[in-house]
């Protein structure tokens, strides 16, 4: 019998944080933060308290609900102050000891970090600190800040955060725990990944990767961390730096698409709105008679929204997702090779057969879960089945934390739109045009806002000596 992960090409997020100052209930509240944030990574759980001015802490691997239990919430019960983390590795192997939050000890104080994003510079920060005489004990990039911020602490707190910050390239929304009970975020100076400020009563502070996890614990959301911000929540308050020269702001716009989640407000936008804008904008650009529009949920189902409300055809929920398929199950035989995404989705016969219809989707990459799942559709009898994508094609690898980090894994960069029709077995295929998605968010200026790479290869950051801040077409 062999267990195995369940067959999906979906993309997948780095990680989610969160961080809470002075709460008597921090250790549980952090439990329900990452909780809320679990959508952004599923591999690995951890929360790090303060006790007895040393941090205690407890990560495995799994869900949130896998690795904690009451027993477990009760050994953090601390002082006041913890940071949590969700993971899924983009750097770094899927084991142990790269969960997160990693927490050193250095001069009688401790440390801990959880973060999210992807440094392009960790392979040269690495080999800098190693041979300084660092010992590294994960393979992943997150522990390079710490390194880079205890080797500065001689010039004071606030100095060495300014310093290591200052040495990161690439993608990074991190906080940061001491065993003095302060808790700091920070947000690298092109804003990423998204970092937001709420407050609970008593003037109790949180940090969240998004609002959703602000919601589950009744804080008030405040203001996103500014890109370049450093926060430092400590007894004295907030206190809020900005050292760094300013870059252009470079939001992941993939997150609005198709990461966060849709109750939360990310980058000054609400996540639902933004999709449903997408599947209007869809809609007048690529109109095609139907007897109905569906998503393929959930992934679909905000743009799918958008579109049948500007096209005026119906929307239904042509196929239906099994809500119990966990992450790992017996894995089907070869045999049986399209079990595991029919597991996951099964198509409304009655419903479906002898229609039109026309799917909305937020995204294709490696493409084989989408072909599956139209074959299905083909196969119960479904007339024509046109197919909407509610951003363009993925033709260019992610080097800022999203699992696609190769042209070789995305197949809108090795097909054109008419092969990936015929690929799929689609009718017909369109997706949303680049100046469509951006005008669609509502944002001023959305060129000089997100981040677009993985649609036009235009890399805000370098990521090796033969890539700098180009266009690539
Ligand atoms: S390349 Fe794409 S997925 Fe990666 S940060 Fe930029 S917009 Fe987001």
């Amino acid at each position: 019998m062999t267990i195995d992960h369940p067959v999906d090409d979906r993309p997948r997020e780095a990680c989610g944080i969160f961080g809470i100052h002075n709460h008597p209930e921090a250790a549980r509240l952090t439990y329900f933060g990452i909780y809320a944030l679990q959508h952004r990574g599923q591999e690995s759980a951890g929360i790090a308290v303060v006790r007895d001015q040393r941090i205690a802490f407890h990560k495995g691997m799994g869900l949130v609900s896998d690795v904690f239990d009451d027993a477990r919430l009760a050994y953090l019960k601390g002082e006041c102050s913890a940071i949590g983390h969700v993971r899924y590795s983009t750097t770094g192997d899927s084991v142990l000891i790269n969960a997160q939050p990693f927490v050193i000890n250095h001069s009688g104080k401790s440390y801990g970090v959880a973060h999210n994003g992807n440094l392009v510079n960790a392979h040269i920060l690495k080999k800098e600190l190693e041979e300084e005489g660092s010992i590294f004990q994960t393979t992943t990039d997150s522990e390079i800040f710490l390194h880079l911020f205890v080797k500065q602490l001689k010039n004071g707190f606030e100095e060495a955060l300014i310093h290591a910050v200052s040495r990161l390239e690439g993608a990074y929304s991190l906080v940061l725990l001491t065993s003095r009970g302060e808790v700091v975020g920070i947000k690298d100076p092109h804003g990423f990944r998204p970092l937001c400020l709420g407050r609970m009563p008593n003037d109790r502070y949180v940090l969240a990767s998004e609002s959703c996890a602000l919601d589950l614990v009744q804080a008030e959301f405040i203001r996103e961390l500014d890109p370049g911000e450093i926060v430092i929540i400590s007894d004295d308050g907030v206190k809020s730096l900005h050292p760094y020269k300013r870059e252009q702001q470079s939001c992941c716009i993939f997150e609005l698409i198709y990461f966060a989640r849709p109750d939360s407000t990310i980058f000054g936008k609400n996540v639902y709105l933004t999709r449903k804008a997408h599947g209007r904008q869809l809609a007048r650009e690529a109109p095609v008679e139907a007897d109905l529009v569906m998503p393929f949920p959930d992934s679909g189902n905000y743009a799918a929204i958008g579109y049948a409300e500007e096209s005026g055809i119906p929307f239904d929920l042509g196929m239906i997702r099994n809500h119990y398929v966990g992450r790992t199950f017996i894995q089907p035989t070869q045999s049986m090779r399209d079990f595991s995404v029919r597991m996951k989705l099964n198509p409304v016969k009655e419903l479906l057969k002898g229609k039109d219809i026309i799917i909305i989707e937020d995204s294709i990459i490696r493409g084989t879960t989408a072909k599956t799942r139209v074959k299905a559709l083909r196969e119960l009898g479904v007339r024509h089945v046109h197919m909407r994508i509610s951003c363009p094609p993925h033709r260019f690898p992610c080097h800022y934390g999203i699992d696609f980090s190769t042209t070789g894994e995305l197949i809108a960069a090795k097909k054109t739109e008419e092969e990936l029709r015929d690929f799929l077995g689609l009718d017909s295929l369109h997706y949303l045009t680049l100046p469509g998605m951006l005008a669609a968010t509502g944002v001023t200026s959305p060129e000089n806002y997100f981040c677009k790479a993985c649609f036009d290869g235009c890399y805000p950051v370098g990521f090796d000596d033969s890539v700098s801040k180009t266009c690539l077409e």
